[in-house]
């Protein structure tokens, strides 16, 4: 008996694979930096994740240490950026130059930061629809986490969807696995069982994966919206469709 289950990322070679469309770059053509700085004598941000937004510019920060700061900064992209992705000091002028209306202790978190850390790539993600259409397992091979299904940032909880996925597979081939009677492990002939398992799983999962997908397909929309009436129609979705703004962290994988 094999299955693989394909946690290899937004570019999953297993997701393809399984025969999923393949992703796409997002809509706003944003790209996003990330990165690390180190403060010597401590930072002031305390322990709490924050994201300050102007604009079509977003930077997050989370504190990793009393030391460490693990930040990401996710702009549109430019004609320079496959330029200025292979070199570090343009990648941080450039990150610098999008930051000039932030704080200035933002600012100098970019200008201190881990040069050997900095990375700058485009983002992609699959499109909501995708999500209840596409077929995510293939005999004995599934995908979880951003294989599955990969969003733009919008709403930040891409990892935290992986996470729910692990406990909701889990528990899935779990049941499978043991006979719950006598607590014993059932042997397993052939693959039906993992394939029931990987069935379950996804049925569990496709629906909140793609309110999920939506809410930040919607959001992203938003920022890329030119005409001032195309974003009051999309905020009017997004009021309508996501009535409670903590929706999505309303975690669903189950009892722990
Ligand atoms: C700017 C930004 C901010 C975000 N903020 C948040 C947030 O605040 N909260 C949140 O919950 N989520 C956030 N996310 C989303 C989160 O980072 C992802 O959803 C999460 O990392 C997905 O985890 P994953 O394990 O599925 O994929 P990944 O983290 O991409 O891990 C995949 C791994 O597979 C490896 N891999 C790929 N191909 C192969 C191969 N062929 N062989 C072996 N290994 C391979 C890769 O090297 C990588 O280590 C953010 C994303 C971005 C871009």
């Amino acid at each position: 008996m094999e299955a693989v289950i394909g946690c290899d990322g937004v570019n999953s070679i297993v997701a393809s694979m399984v025969g999923l469309r393949p992703v796409r770059f997002l809509p706003l053509s944003t790209c996003v930096a990330r990165g690390f700085t180190y403060y010597p004598d401590g930072h002031q941000f305390g322990a709490e994740f924050v994201m300050i937004i102007k604009d079509q510019v977003r930077l997050g920060r989370v504190p990793v240490s009393y030391n460490l700061v693990y930040w990401f900064v996710t702009r549109p992209s430019t004609n320079q950026d496959s330029t200025i992705s292979k070199n570090p000091v343009l990648m941080r002028q450039s990150l610098m130059d999008s930051l000039k209306d932030f704080p200035a202790h933002t600012v100098e978190m970019i200008r201190n930061c881990d040069m050997n850390m900095l990375h700058l790539t485009d983002l992609k993600y699959r499109p909501p629809w995708d999500l209840l259409l596409d077929n995510f397992r293939r005999g004995t091979v599934t995908v979880a986490g951003d294989a599955m299904h990969g969003t733009g940032p919008f709403i930040a909880q891409g990892g935290a969807a992986s996470i729910e996925d692990a406990i909701v597979l889990a528990r899935c081939l779990a049941k499978k696995m043991h006979n719950n009677d006598a607590n014993k492990r059932v042997q397993v002939e052939d693959n039906t069982l993992i394939e029931e398992a990987f069935d379950e799983y996804v049925k569990e999962r496709r629906m909140r994966i793609f309110w999920l997908s939506l809410n930040s397909f919607l959001i992203g929309k938003k920022l890329d919206a030119q005409s001032l009436v195309v974003k009051v129609i999309i905020l009017a979705l997004i009021v309508v469709l996501f009535r409670d703004p903590d929706w999505h962290i309303h975690y669903q994988c189950g009892t722990l």
